[in-house]
C-alpha cells in the first residue's frame, strides 16, 4: 500500500527528500537523522522520517515568517478559495489519505473522516470572520474592532487521527490569516505529510503550511519554546500538555491545549438499551479505544445493569480482531509501548478487585506475530475510585459503574479529572436536561455519540481536559486576536 501511494507519487517526493517542508522545500533533517515508522500490525518499518531538532524547527518558523506578509494581506475571499482548492485535492486523493491513515495507525476499513467537507466548512467561515464597532461618549470619536491573525502559529499532534488533527488545525489557522508550522507525531506521521503536500498542490504559498518531522522532546519541545511563535495548539496527553504549557510560559505564548478523557456513558433505567448498545460498544472499541473521547465508563442504573453487562459482554465477544485492509472492527494498539500500558492497567484493574467479564491482557487469537493486539475487555462492578475509572488508558477497556439514581450518576460522571465529552441515555426529556447541564464536559451527546452528524460543534475540554476550541466558529476566531482601533474625528 506504502508503494502504491509512495510510487512516482507525491509521498515519494517527501520521503526520498526528506520530510521537512520549509517554505515549500522538502528537506532532511539538518543533522540527516531518520526516524523509523513502524506498523502497528507486524511492528515492520513503513518509513523513515526525518528526525527534526531545534535547529530544523527554527528554519521552518523562519519559512513561516517570511510568508507571512503576503498571506496575511491576500484577501480572505482569496484564502478561502485556496482552502477550496485544497478541499478539492483532498477529496480527490482521499481514498489515499484514509488508507495511508489506516496503515499508519492499524485502523480496519471504516467510514473516513471528512476531511475535504471539514476544509471547506473553514473557507466558508474566513471571510465572516470580523470586528464591530463600538459605541462612544462623543460624536466625534469613532471606534472599531478588527481581528487580526496572530502570525506564525505552531502545532503539535497526536497519532490517532492525525489527518483529522491536521486539517482541524491547519484550515482554521491559515484561512485566519496566520501560516503555520507542525509537528506531526513520530508514530504516525505519514498522512499529515500527504496533506501538506496536497496543500502545496493546491496553490497555498510556500511557507504557509510546514511540518517538521521528529520526536516530541526534540522537534516539539523546540516549537513549543520558539520565541517566533504566536500561539501554539497542542492535542495529545495532559502529562505533555503540561510541559507544553511551561514552554509556552517563558514567551508568554498563548496556547490550545486538546487533551486526554475518561468520558461517561450514563444509561438510566428508562434508556433504549437496544438503541443505546452498539454505540455503547463502538465509543471504546474504535480505533481501539485510541480516541480521546472514548466512552471508556458506562455509569448504568441498577435496575438495568445486570441486562446492560449481559447485553455488552456478548458484542464484546464478537468484536472482530484485525488488520487494517480487514473487514474488522478493531485493529491493534499503535505501538509496543502502549500495548504494555493497556496491559498494565487490564492487571491493575484485577488486582484493584474490578470483576473482569472479558477479554483480558493475554493476546487474542489468530493476530499476526509482532502486532501491538489486545482484546476488547470489560470490567464490572468497578469502584470510582479504582485507577481503571479514574485515569485515561487509551485502549479498548471499559469499566461498568452501577449507580443509584440521577444524582448519584452525576456525581460519579464528574468524578474524574477530565472533562471532554459524555453521553447520557434517558427517555425522559426532562432528565436529559438536567444530567446534560450538570456534567462538567465540553460536550454532551444525548442518546447517541460523536458529533450525531452536527456541523461545527466547538470540540475541547472542561478541567484538565484543557483550554480552547478546536472546530466551528470558534476555532476560527481563536486563531485571531482582537484590536481596537479609535479615531479622534475633532482633530
Ligand atoms: P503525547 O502527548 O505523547 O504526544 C502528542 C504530541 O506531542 C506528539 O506529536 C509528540 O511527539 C509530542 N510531544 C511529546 N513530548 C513533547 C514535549 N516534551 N514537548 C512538545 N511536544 C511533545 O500524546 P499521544 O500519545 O501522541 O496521544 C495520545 C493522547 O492525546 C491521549 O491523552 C489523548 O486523549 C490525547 N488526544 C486528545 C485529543 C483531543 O482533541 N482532546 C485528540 C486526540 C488525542
Amino acid at each position: 500500500m506504502l508503494e502504491r501511494i509512495a510510487a512516482g507519487d507525491i509521498l515519494a517526493d517527501a520521503l526520498t527528500r526528506g520530510t521537512l517542508l520549509a517554505g515549500g522545500t522538502w528537506r532532511p533533517a539538518a543533522g540527516r537523522d531518520t526516524i523509523e515508522v513502524r506498523d502497528p500490525a507486524s511492528g515492520g518499518v513503513l518509513a523513515a522520517v526525518a528526525r527534526g531538532r531545534a535547529g530544523d524547527v527554527d528554519v521552518a518558523v523562519g519559512a513561516a515568517a517570511d510568508a507571512l506578509a503576503s498571506w496575511r494581506g491576500l484577501s480572505p475571499a482569496t484564502r478561502a478559495d485556496l482552502l477550496r482548492a485544497w478541499a478539492d485535492l483532498v477529496e480527490a486523493r482521499g481514498a489515499d489519505v484514509d488508507a495511508l491513515e489506516r496503515l499508519d495507525v492499524g485502523r480496519p476499513a471504516g467510514a473516513p473522516p471528512a476531511l475535504g467537507a471539514s476544509i471547506r466548512y473553514f473557507a466558508g467561515l474566513v471571510d465572516k470572520v470580523h470586528g464591530r464597532s463600538l459605541p462612544t461618549r462623543s460624536q466625534t470619536t469613532l471606534a472599531l474592532t478588527v481581528r487580526e491573525p496572530y502570525g506564525v502559529v505552531g502545532s503539535i499532534i497526536p497519532w490517532n487521527a492525525p489527518a483529522s488533527a491536521f486539517v482541524n488545525d491547519v484550515a482554521p489557522a491559515i484561512g485566519a490569516g496566520n501560516t503555520i508550522v507542525v509537528k506531526p507525531s513520530e508514530e504516525a506521521p505519514l498522512a499529515p505529510l500527504l496533506l501538506a503536500r496536497l496543500a502545496l498542490e493546491a496553490g497555498i504559498p510556500p511557507g504557509v503550511v510546514n511540518v517538521v518531522t521528529g520526536y516530541g522532546a526534540e522537534a516539539g519541545a523546540a516549537l513549543a519554546g520558539h520565541a517566533g511563535i504566536g500561539r501554539m495548539s497542542f492535542t495529545g496527553s495532559p502529562q505533555t500538555g503540561r510541559s507544553v504549557m511551561a514552554a509556552c510560559a517563558r514567551n508568554i505564548t498563548p496556547l490550545h491545549l486538546e487533551l486526554g478523557g475518561k468520558t461517561p456513558q450514563v444509561v438510566f433505567a428508562d434508556a433504549d438499551l437496544e438503541a443505546a448498545l452498539p454505540h455503547l460498544v463502538k465509543s471504546i472499541t474504535f480505533n481501539t479505544g485510541q480516541i480521546c473521547v472514548a466512552g471508556s465508563r458506562v455509569v448504568v442504573e441498577r435496575a438495568v445493569h445486570a441486562e446492560l453487562v449481559e447485553r455488552l459482554t456478548r458484542a464484546f465477544e464478537q468484536i472482530r480482531i484485525g488488520t487494517w485492509d480487514q473487514a474488522a472492527d478493531m485493529g491493534p494498539l499503535i505501538s509496543a509501548r502502549q500495548l504494555e500500558r493497556v496491559r498494565g492497567y487490564i492487571e491493575a484493574g484485577v488486582e484493584e478487585g474490578a470483576r473482569l467479564v472479558t477479554g483480558g491482557a493475554g493476546r487474542p487469537d489468530g493476530v499476526p506475530a509482532g502486532g501491538h493486539f489486545v482484546r476488547p475487555t470489560l470490567f464490572d462492578h468497578v469502584d470510582p475510585a479504582m485507577r481503571i475509572a479514574q485515569e485515561e488508558i487509551f485502549g479498548p477497556v471499559l469499566a461498568v459503574i452501577p449507580v443509584d439514581g440521577e444524582s448519584e450518576a452525576v456525581d460519579v460522571a464528574n468524578d474524574t479529572p477530565y472533562g471532554l465529552a459524555a453521553s447520557v441515555w434517558t427517555r425522559d426529556v426532562g432528565r436529559a436536561v438536567r444530567v446534560s447541564r450538570a456534567v462538567q464536559a465540553g460536550h454532551v451527546h444525548v442518546n447517541t455519540v460523536g458529533s450525531a452528524g452536527v456541523i461545527g460543534a466547538p470540540f475541547g475540554g472542561y478541567k484538565n481536559s484543557g483550554f480552547g476550541r478546536t472546530l466551528g466558529l470558534d476555532a476560527v476566531e481563536e486563531y485571531t486576536q482582537t484590536k481596537t482601533i479609535s479615531f479622534d474625528g475633532s482633530l
